[in-house]
């Protein structure tokens, strides 16, 4: 188990929000599981900001969540990782001139790039981000046009399906 806090000094996920607070937390499990398959579980966790698409002032944003991936080698087929992981592809290593690739890599590669702990933390809190900033509608700065409300406040009194969900809370 893998356990610990990152400064938080994420390039790709800094240029994507509108500020990211200090320290991410992660807990990662690397294990090799009866099948011979080596998989990553665990979870990442950080807070930050994003603009508002209505009133643009910041809204807060908690990015992570579960972490489970599985090592794809080059050469093999990432469809075939098991159910609830995703594959996480290692690049094919280059060897120097002709000579055959070094039996175990000193640095696993994805995308072209080493990879690392805060590379595959930043992906997975990357992967969270919202696509858009937007508060909810009681604590925006500006309230959403009522002609937009007053249609959905009324399909939702009159959806058949509300008592049914009712229904199935009691149970
Ligand atoms: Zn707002």
């Amino acid at each position: 188990m893998l356990e610990g806090e990152l400064p938080g000094c994420f390039e790709r996920l800094r240029a994507s929000v509108l500020d990211l607070d200090d320290g991410c937390r992660f807990r990662l499990a690397f294990s090799r599981d009866a099948d011979g398959r080596v998989r990553i579980r665990g979870q990442v966790a950080a807070r930050g900001h994003l603009e508002c698409q209505r009133c643009l002032e910041p809204v807060a944003i908690a990015l992570g969540g579960e972490v489970r991936l599985e090592v794809v080698w080059p050469g093999e087929d990432p469809a075939r990782v098991a159910e609830g992981f995703e594959a996480l592809e290692l690049d094919a290593e280059a060897s120097a001139e002709g000579e055959p690739a070094a039996p175990a890599p000193a640095e696993a590669r994805v995308g072209g790039e080493t990879l690392t702990i805060e590379k595959l933390v930043e992906d997975e809190l990357l992967l969270s981000l919202p696509t858009v900033g937007l508060h909810d509608d009681e604590h925006c700065h500006r309230a959403p046009p009522t002609d937009v409300a007053a249609p959905e406040q009324t399909r939702r009194e009159t959806n058949p399906f509300a008592a049914l969900a009712a229904l199935r809370e009691s149970d």
